[in-house]
Parts: structure tokens; C-alpha cells; sequence
């Protein structure tokens, strides 16, 4: 099975470690069941699944000549064994010196954790951009160290940034005497809080940016699409907002199953609400899949959005708190589940 799942970060990764432990357990027994006594399976005559991990890059950010890529890491830490698993990102057994050492200097941001560890991998990444690799690249080359593409015996697993060209999501906030000022995302998210109310939220150079190789390929060639639990406006809505990207979502002949970010009418972690209030929409497990309805065929809620409803997209209801690994597997096994049921019959 070929799954393409469009990524964020700390909601995404945990549900894509899921993800990957469903596809692994599951292995090929479907198929070999199909293939007789060969054990052959496959279209591609390889045995086991093809998960491809299309990554939000709007939160990138350059800090002291680093170029940082929050959503990726935390994504190919999350998978690769390398994630601070209570924070939710960033390594695990991080440090600080170097960062302690910076705020001794005075130097300026000091509102961004750089751990000591983390750092190695934005200083390769840096090396290899400015050595003229483009970041797809990148990332193939640094997630090789994190055991990719071969993740678990029956799985691979590809990272792709949304666009290998820089697209940068910035805040609108209201200025002194009605006067307006943007800021970059992560100084809003991270420095503010999301406190200030956002005016507006831009994904700068989304409309011009072209989408990485191999990116819409794998939402038109996948088996199964999935949205997993994430921001629905600076994660996977900048994924969106990149030229052919929704086409691709809308055209392909993969069911699309999403999986609400929004329990009980509020975000699990972090402030996805005070997004959704930027662009006007209710922070409801409804509201959220009816931005998502023109190419969603299955939309997953919790039990207690059970009465949610999105014109046009079955809405099926399952415990979506990702608890542990076994709760976060069972909600992928749900969404896999969903996509069958929601696959459209071969004309
Ligand atoms: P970020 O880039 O690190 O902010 O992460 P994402 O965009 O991938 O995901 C953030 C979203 O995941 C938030 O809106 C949360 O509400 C959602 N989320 C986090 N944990 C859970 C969970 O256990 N269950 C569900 N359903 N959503 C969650
Ligand atoms: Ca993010």
C-alpha cells in the first residue's frame, strides 16, 4: 500500500509513529493472502508500504546564519527514535551550552530553543543549502542517518518538503495607532504566545512556490491520503497554498481521510484556535473538515464531536486522543479503516 500523508509538526509526527506501527504490523499479510503461495506482493513486486510524508515548511526559520526546519525535524526525529518524547520536539537527551552561551553574549533571539544536538542537524543542513543542494535533498541526506527510507522491516518511509523554494509564514498583528506590523510565525507561536490576536496570517511566496519533487506525484499515485491531526491553518493549510497541491488532493483517485486536530471544540496542544479565529473559522472538529470538504472523502472525530458534520464527507467517530503509541495506532488503524470504506468503487 502506498499511503502520502500531508505533515506538520509535534500533532503530525506522533500520528505518523502510529501510522508507520500499523503499516509495519500489518506487513504484507493482506497482499501475500492475494499473491498464493509465492509470498510475492506488490505492484512493484517489493513486499510491504510505501508511506510518503509531504512536510510543512512555512515555519522555517533563520536563526544566527542557521537555516531551522521545525516541522521536518520533528517529523524525521519523531520517526527516526531521535525526538524528546515529553516536549514533543526537539532531540532527546538535548543540551544547551551553546544556547547558554549566546545569552551570555546578549545575542538576539534568545526566545528560540537551539539544544546543542538539534543544532548538528541545522548546521549540516545550512552547509549543504548554501553548497547548492536543494532541500529535498537535504532532507533525504540527513534523514538517511535516522534510519530512512527503510523505517521497519515492512515500511519505508520518504520525507518531502511541500517546495523546495522558501516559503515563510508571517503574522499580521496590529501596530501602534491602528497601524499594522508582521511578524514571522515563530515569534508570534513561540515569543507571543499567540497572545496578540492575529489579523491576518500569510503564507509569504506560497503562490509562486512550485512543489517539491515528487510531491504531487505521491498524492496522485497513493492508495490512501491522509491528513493527519495538525494545524489546519499554518500546517496544512500552507501545504494547501502551494500551486497544485489542493488540485492534486482534489483529482486523485486515493480516498482522503483526515483526522480532527480539534477535540471537544478546543486544540489538544498548542493554539490552534487563535489561527482558526484568524481566518474566521470556529474552532470545531466541523468547521475544521468543511475547510477540507471540496477534496476529503472521510473525516475522523472524536466521540464527543460525534454530531459533526461535513456536506459531503463521511464522518466517522473514535477516540483521537494520542495518548500512547498503542491509542495512536488504534486512530491510524481507524483512519486506514475509513479510506477503505470510503474508496471509490473502479469505474
Ligand atoms: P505543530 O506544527 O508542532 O504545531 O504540529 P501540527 O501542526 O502537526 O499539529 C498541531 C495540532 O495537533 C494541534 O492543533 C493539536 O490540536 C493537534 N493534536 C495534538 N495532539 C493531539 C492528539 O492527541 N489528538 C488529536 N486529535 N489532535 C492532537
Ligand atoms: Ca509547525
Amino acid at each position: 500500500m502506498r499511503v502520502t500523508a500531508l505533515a506538520g509538526g509535534v500533532g503530525a509526527a506522533r500520528f505518523l509513529r502510529g501510522l508507520v506501527s500499523v503499516l509495519d504490523t500489518e506487513g504484507d499479510a493482506g497482499q501475500s493472502g492475494q499473491s498464493g503461495q509465492s509470498g510475492q506482493s506488490g505492484r512493484s513486486g517489493q513486499s510491504g508500504h510505501e508511506l510518503t510524508v509531504v512536510g510543512n515548511t512555512g515555519d522555517d526559520i533563520t536563526l544566527f546564519g542557521l537555516r531551522v526546519c521545525p516541522d521536518l525535524d520533528t517529523v524525521m526525529y519523531t520517526l527516526g527514535g531521535g525526538i524528546d518524547d515529553e516536549r514533543g520536539w526537539g532531540r532527546g537527551a538535548e543540551t544547551w551550552r551553546v544556547q547558554e552561551e549566546l545569552v551570555a553574549y546578549g545575542a538576539q533571539p534568545q526566545w528560540f530553543g537551539l539544544g546543542d544536538r538539534d543544532m548538528a542537524t541545522h548546521i549540516l543542513r545550512t552547509q549543504m543549502l548554501e553548497s547548492g543542494y536543494r532541500l529535498g535533498e537535504v532532507t533525504e541526506a540527513l534523514c538517511r542517518r535516522w534510519g530512512f527510507p527503510q523505517l521497519r522491516e515492512q515500511v519505508r518511509v520518504r520525507l518531502l518538503p511541500m517546495s523546495d523554494e522558501r516559503v515563510e509564514t508571517h503574522v499580521v498583528l496590529e501596530g501602534p495607532d491602528g497601524t499594522s506590523q508582521a511578524v514571522h510565525f515563530q515569534e508570534w507561536w513561540v515569543r507571543l504566545a499567540a497572545q496578540p490576536p492575529a489579523q491576518r496570517i500569510v503564507a509569504v511566496g506560497a503562490g509562486e512556490a512550485t512543489p517539491g519533487p515528487g510531491v504531487l506525484e505521491a498524492i496522485r499515485t497513493a492508495d490512501v491520503v491522509v491528513l493527519p491531526p495538525s494545524n489546519p491553518v499554518v500546517s496544512i493549510g500552507t501545504i494547501l497554498a502551494v500551486p497544485g497541491v489542493r488540485e492534486a488532493l482534489r483529482t486523485t483517485t486515493a480516498p482522503v481521510v483526515g483526522v480532527s486536530p480539534i477535540i471537544g471544540g478546543a486544540p489538544v496542544r498548542g493554539m490552534a484556535d487563535a489561527c482558526l479565529r484568524a481566518i474566521g473559522v470556529a474552532t470545531t472538529a466541523a468547521a475544521v473538515g468543511a475547510l477540507y470538504a471540496d477534496f476529503l472523502d472521510g473525516w475522523l472525530v472524536d466521540p464527543r464531536d460525534g454530531d459533526a458534520a461535513v456536506d459531503g464527507v463521511t464522518v466517522r467517530a473514535c477516540p483521537l486522543l494520542m495518548r500512547d503509541l498503542p491509542a495512536t495506532a488504534a486512530i491510524a488503524a481507524a483512519a486506514l479503516e475509513l479510506a477503505a470504506a470510503a474508496r471509490q468503487p473502479a469505474p
